[in-house]
């Protein structure tokens, strides 16, 4: 990453002088025989490094050349002519620091291992890859004071294939992640609860320092940090949540948890938040165009968790009564109650014409007993 900024800052040091002119084989030439000889650590480096700090030094270039020849001004005030037309200017450390392999014999990754070219240890992932398939690239980046490794996987995850289970309702409970309709339970991930409450701590903390104090912008900085922290964990959670979603049935009911803000107080405390829920929507439904599956998302007005999934009846069901007792006999876990009718009523909106199915006949009243109550 510094080695990347460091070359960009090498050759724009040689072509800022007023007698010298830009050009990529100009670049290479300079890297070769000036730069690499100069800085003997360039050998530990990948090839890679140089060619990319000149790729991104062309491009800076070429931008400053054409404001220049439209006269468009990247800075209309700017005094100088160089900040006017925004002369490429010296890289600092911790902007756009990224690089990229591509070629197949610059980075090989064994289980969670990762070897790039000339660097002589491996590099710890914190997760293995969670594709098969090919290598294509990887681009280290840095955030927030870590290095990320994005890999590209050309694979045939994707293709569609036949799911092993029907149809299943989801349920996001408030104390775990998700009630399927089958009684599959996906526990909440308990570090990203952690850290949810220790960002809440770490801003209040930061509100409390002075402006433009020392403290207050390391505080700042750590919760970046953690921010960014949980953003990568949420990411995962969801992810893994939707892969098992779109690879296991053919057709997948949710509720759909965005709908106004005056019914968003009704779960707040569950772990997949409003925002997240965005995230978790837009994933399953990539995946499940790929992978051939349907998905059903039902509004959120209907009493999912109050109606008995087994007669249809309406019970009064607070946040802390966790089981649905009816006077029909059924005795369920409430997050499972409500998968169940989240299922019914998805498959009812699925298919209109098909309303003789099993978990139709199964609440003949919960249609009328939604209309009444929403
Ligand atoms: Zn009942």
């Amino acid at each position: 990453m510094w080695a990347r900024r460091h070359c960009y800052n090498q050759l724009l040091e040689h072509f800022e002088q007023k007698d010298v002119k830009w050009s990529k084989a100009a670049a290479y030439r300079h890297s070769i025989n000036i730069i690499r000889p100069a800085f003997p650590w360039y050998n530990e480096v990948s090839s890679r490094v140089t060619r990319n700090a000149i790729d991104d030094l062309d491009n800076a270039f070429k931008h400053f050349f054409l404001r220049l020849r439209e006269n468009k001004p990247a800075n209309p005030k700017a005094k100088t002519f160089r900040e006017k037309f925004g002369f490429p200017t010296f890289k600092k450390k911790g902007i756009g620091d990224s690089f990229a392999l591509r070629e197949k014999p610059k980075f090989s990754i064994d289980g969670r291992e990762l070897r790039i070219e000339k660097l002589k240890t491996l590099i710890k992932m914190r997760q293995p890859v969670r594709f098969v398939g090919n290598l294509n690239q990887v681009t280290i980046s840095q955030s927030a004071g870590k290095f990320y490794a994005s890999i590209l996987v050309e694979t045939a995850d994707y293709n569609p294939h036949a799911p092993e289970k029907e149809s299943v309702g989801v349920d996001f409970g408030v104390k775990s992640l998700a009630v399927f309709s089958d009684g599959t339970e996906i526990p909440a991930n308990n570090a990203l609860q952690r850290n949810l409450k220790a960002l809440k701590r770490k801003q209040r903390r930061l509100s409390r320092k002075q402006k433009g104090s020392n403290r207050r912008a390391r505080a700042k900085f750590a919760v970046a940090k953690l921010h960014k922290r949980i953003s990568d964990q949420r990411q995962a959670v969801l992810h893994e949540l939707s892969d098992r979603l779109t690879r296991d049935y053919k057709v997948i009911c949710l509720e759909d948890l965005n709908v106004s803000a005056m019914v968003r107080n009704r779960k707040l405390a569950r772990p997949i938040s409003d925002d997240g829920f965005g995230m978790l929507r837009r994933m399953i439904e990539y995946k499940a165009e790929l992978r051939g599956v349907e998905v059903s998302f039902i509004g959120r007005f209907e009493p999912s968790s109050r109606t008995c999934s087994e007669c249809g009846q309406i019970h009064d069901m607070p946040l802390d009564k966790r089981t649905m007792t009816c006077d029909c006999g059924n005795v369920m876990d409430r997050d499972l109650n409500a998968a169940r009718n989240i299922l019914a009523r998805g498959l009812d909106t699925l298919r209109p014409d098909l309303k003789r199915t099993q978990e139709w006949r199964k609440t003949p009243s919960l249609l009328g007993a939604a209309a009444v109550t929403a």
